[in-house]
């Protein structure tokens, strides 16, 4: 059998081949021994191929022997890949974001990426800033809840400060995210809101940045892909608005959590 697994900071995502058709699996990467005791007992003389940072350690937890492929190409093969399987076209070029636990932005020209940029908020600063405010880790309750607050609760729009007046940019747009303190102060926000507006922090974060990392490279298309946009329609939906707003069309990936295990699939 042939397998391509990505193994990152926060999850081990496994892609293998099951007569003809692309299989997925993940486990947390707090949890390698499992996910290691999962490949072990579950194939028969496997062709493994590793991509991410925990590659090393993963290896060395296998029965076999394994080869490795760099993550940035991986995940642009995989890329190019699921993005034909779900019938986009991306075109000659395009700008990638991987939100994992970390974020990292790549320009694709004629299949060959650059690194052009990154940014410490990520799926990970969502599961911090929740630990934080809330307490809670399980990632499924977090995004769950955060489905049912309410943002302007917590986060202070143009039209919270125009009052009255007439903004000279629309005053739905966020003035600042987490900003509405006084308001705070006398109105307590739920977890929900709280929750909902750290998504929405983060999502308003990278859509801006990626946005304009577009606009310098004359990219039409973004492709959003990580873990992060997993049964988490509210980033989807902040990055979706912000990025039409610009003139830029957004991407999501039906296995866009699998691009980089499918890119090392592609290498076995
Ligand atoms: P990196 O590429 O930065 O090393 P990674 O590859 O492990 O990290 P992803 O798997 O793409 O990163 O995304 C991790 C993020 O996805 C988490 O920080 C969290 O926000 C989100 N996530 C989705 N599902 C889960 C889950 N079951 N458990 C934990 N986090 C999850
Ligand atoms: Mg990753």
């Amino acid at each position: 059998t042939k397998i391509g697994i990505d193994a990152g900071g926060t999850l081990i995502k496994i892609s293998y081949l099951e007569e003809e058709t692309i299989r997925y699996r993940s486990f947390q990467t707090q949890h390698i021994g499992e996910a290691a005791s999962w490949v072990n007992d579950h194939f028969r003389n496997p062709k493994i191929c590793l991509t991410g940072g925990k590659s090393q350690v993963f290896a060395e937890e296998l029965d076999v022997s394994t080869h490795s492929v760099l993550e940035f190409e991986a995940t642009t093969r995989g890329i190019t890949y699921l993005a034909d399987e779900d019938g986009h076209s991306l075109g000659s070029h395009f700008l990638f974001v991987n939100i994992g636990t970390g974020t990292s932005m790549h320009y694709v020209k004629n299949g060959t990426q650059e690194r052009v940029g990154g940014s410490g908020i990520g799926g990970g600063t969502l599961m911090g800033l929740a630990y934080l405010t809330t307490g809670m880790t399980d990632y499924d309750e977090i995004v769950r809840l955060a489905g049912i607050g309410n943002r302007g609760n917590v986060d202070l729009k143009v039209k919270d400060i125009f009052e009255g007046a007439v903004p000279p940019i629309s005053g739905d747009l966020t003035a600042s995210n987490l900003g509405k303190t006084a308001f705070m102060m006398q109105n307590p926000p739920t977890q929900q809101d709280t929750l909902a507006s750290i998504i929405g922090l983060i999502g308003e974060v990278i859509v801006t940045i990626s946005s304009q990392m577009a606009a310098h490279y004359n990219a039409d298309s973004i492709v959003y892909v990580g873990s992060s946009f997993r049964d988490n329609p509210i980033i989807r939906e902040i990055i979706e608005t912000y990025a039409w707003m610009i003139g830029k069309k957004p991407v999501f990936l039906q296995h866009g959590d699998y691009s980089g295990a499918v890119g090392a699939l592609l290498a076995v």
